[in-house]
C-alpha cells in the first residue's frame, strides 16, 4: 500500500509537560496516538507505555496467549484477526501499565487513552479507548470514526445533551473508561475499505477541544498531507488550545 503520513505533538502554550504520545511507523502501516493522565510526569510515562507496548505485540510473533485466544474463536478472515490482536495489545498495554503503577507511588493512578490504526491491503483497522479520535476524509467529507468514551457522550448518546453544550462543559474530559486504570479494558475496533485519496486523523482531545467537526473538515480538505499535521496543530494554537496537541495524518495513495 502506497502511503504518505505526517505527525506532529505539541505542548501547548499553558501545560508544562506533554504527555501525549505518537506513533508513526510507515514501514509496517501501524499509527498510534496516546493521551495520558496522572500527576508528577506520569502520564507521559503510560502514554509511552501504551504506544510502545501496543506497537510491539502488533509487530512481534503472536505470543502463546494471544495464538491460543485468536485459535479459541476461530476467526477466518484476516479482518477479525486483525482486530482481535489490536484488542489484545490494548488489553496487554492496560494490564502493564497497571502494574507499572501498583509498584511505584510516583505512577499511582496513572492511565491513558489510545487510539491505533492498522492498514493492511484494502483495509483500515481502528481501535481506540478513551477520547482520542479516529477521522476519515473522503471526497471532502469528514467523518468521524470513534465515538469517545466519556461521560458527555453517554448523556448525547442517551438524549440528554446534544454535542454543541456538551463542549461546553466542563467536565467533558471524564472517560468512561482508560488504559491502565482498570486493568482491562474493552476498545472499540472497527474495520474499513480504503480508498486511494483518503486521508485519515488520529488525534488528541487537545485539537478536538478546541477545533469543530467543522473546522476539522475545512482543514483535512486541502493541502498536502506533508504539511497537514503542522496545519492542524498550527490552527488549534491559533483557536488559545490549552492542552497538549498531538494528530497523526495518513494519506492513502
Ligand atoms: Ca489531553
Amino acid at each position: 500500500m502506497d502511503i504518505a503520513a505526517s505527525a506532529r505533538t505539541d505542548c501547548g502554550p499553558v501545560r508544562e509537560n506533554n504527555e501525549d504520545a505518537l506513533l508513526l511507523d510507515h514501514d509496517n502501516l501501524i499509527f498510534i496516538v496516546a493521551d495520558g493522565m496522572g500527576g508528577h510526569a506520569a502520564g507521559e510515562v503510560a502514554s509511552r507505555m501504551a504506544v510502545d507496548t501496543i506497537h510491539e505485540l502488533l509487530l512481534g510473533q503472536q505470543d502463546p496467549e494471544e495464538t491460543r485466544l485468536v485459535r479459541n474463536f476461530q476467526f477466518e478472515d484476516t479482518s477479525s484477526i486483525l482486530r482481535e490482536r489490536l484488542r489484545y495489545a490494548f488489553n496487554q498495554a492496560s494490564i502493564s501499565i497497571r502494574k507499572t503503577a501498583d509498584e511505584h507511588t510516583e505512577t499511582r493512578g496513572m492511565g491513558t487513552t489510545a487510539v491505533a490504526l492498522v492498514l493492511d491491503g484494502a483495509h483500515a483497522h481502528l481501535a481506540h479507548v478513551g477520547d482520542s479520535r479516529a477521522y476519515l476524509c473522503r471526497d471532502g467529507q469528514l467523518q468521524r470514526l470513534t465515538r469517545d468514551h466519556t461521560v458527555v457522550q453517554q448523556e448525547i448518546d442517551a438524549g440528554r445533551l446534544t454535542p454543541e453544550l456538551a463542549r461546553l462543559l466542563p467536565h467533558r474530559n471524564i472517560l468512561t473508561q482508560s488504559i491502565g486504570f482498570q486493568g482491562p479494558v474493552e476498545p472499540d475496533t472497527a474495520t474499513r475499505v480504503v480508498q486511494p485519496g483518503d486521508r485519515f486523523l488520529l488525534c488528541t482531545d487537545g485539537l478536538t477541544d478546541v477545533l469543530t467537526d467543522a473546522a476539522l473538515n475545512d482543514l483535512m480538505g486541502r493541502g498536502l498531507i506533508d504539511d497537514l499535521a503542522e496545519s492542524l496543530v498550527e490552527a488549534a494554537l491559533t483557536a488559545h488550545a490549552s492542552d497538549n496537541i498531538t494528530v497523526v495524518c495518513v494519506e492513502i495513495r
